[in-house]
């Protein structure tokens, strides 16, 4: 069996972002499946799922990424092998095409976590993609994203044929924030997490409160001790709702099922996996129960 879900974020979703989000997530979902179809990684499906979901301005990952507070694209990303449990993770990197990429460089060196112009330095003698930093950021973005208002960081957890998890993340942090800030995206165990036979997961929302929740840790405590995907999420979210949190999480078990909630408005996912037959795509849970 084999299994795939990713989100283009925890947000509100106007009517006229509605096509763009479905057809973002869809078109990352088949560059995932594909690779576990033909019996690849959990790894490798959650980069090139992810890498799609940067490519698109739709979302706050990669192109098109949020501004900060001086009005430059800083991204954050980390992607966990739930086999070894190495980690790799990048934050406030500027000038590379694929965060995702560079944290997926990171997985088996000793660092789990690069920050700014070493992470950078990092991505240049590894080959990653470099590129000017301003082309990073799409035309309008200020305008586009304070429309949508709130956060819209991408992840992606998998299981492949042979039962390996893995999970990963990529943000343009929020919308504003100063310069060196680094959410819940590239904190293993806040904004993502994955071991083999539990599970996996990762969020997008309030990095600071994910953060100071450890919402990842929280929610792979609830898979281990039994709690079904959505399940584990929800009772994550209640937790981080006592701080006021907003957030949305995708997870799976560490048989490939699959399950997501959010307190945020609406939330962009998409799954598919060899039992399930077909891809399906929600932008709020009310899509999915309604279906
Ligand atoms: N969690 C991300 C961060 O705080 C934001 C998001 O989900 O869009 O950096």
């Amino acid at each position: 069996m084999w299994s795939i879900i990713l989100h283009g974020g925890a947000k509100e979703i106007e009517p006229d972002q509605e096509g763009d989000n479905r057809r973002g997530c869809l078109a990352a979902l088949e560059a995932g499946r594909a690779i576990l179809e033909r019996g690849g990684t959990a790894i490798d499906a959650v980069e090139a799922a992810i890498r799609v979901l940067e490519d698109d301005p739709t979302f706050n990952a990669g192109y098109g990424s949020d501004l900060n507070e001086d009005g430059e694209v800083e991204m954050c990303s980390g992607i966990m092998d739930g086999e070894t449990l190495d980690v790799g993770a990048v934050a406030a990197i500027m000038g590379v095409r694929h965060p995702v990429s560079v944290a997926r460089l990171m997985l088996r060196e000793e660092p789990i976590l690069l920050v700014s112009d070493g992470a950078r330095r990092f991505a240049a003698e590894r080959d990653a993609e470099l590129c000017d930093p301003r082309e990073m950021i799409a035309p309008q973005p200020l305008e586009e994203h304070k429309r949508t208002g709130t956060h819209d960081t991408v992840g992606c957890v998998a299981m492949d044929q042979a039962g390996r998890l893995a999970a990963g993340t990529s943000t343009g942090g929020l919308e504003g924030v100063a310069a060196g800030r680094v959410g819940d995206s590239p904190q293993p165990g806040c904004g993502y997490y994955a071991e083999r036979g539990i599970g996996g997961v990762a969020y997008s929302g309030d990095g600071e409160h994910i953060a100071r929740m450890a919402l990842a840790a929280r929610t792979m405590l609830q898979l281990s001790s039994g709690e079904n995907p959505e399940g584990a999420i929800r009772i994550a979210l209640r937790d981080l709702e006592r701080i006021e949190g907003e957030a949305g999480g995708i997870a799976m078990d560490g048989k490939g099922r699959i399950g997501w909630a959010h307190n945020s408005r609406d939330m962009a996912v998409a799954y598919a996996s060899s039992e399930i037959g077909g891809d399906r795509v929600y932008l709020r849970k009310s899509e999915e129960a309604a279906r």
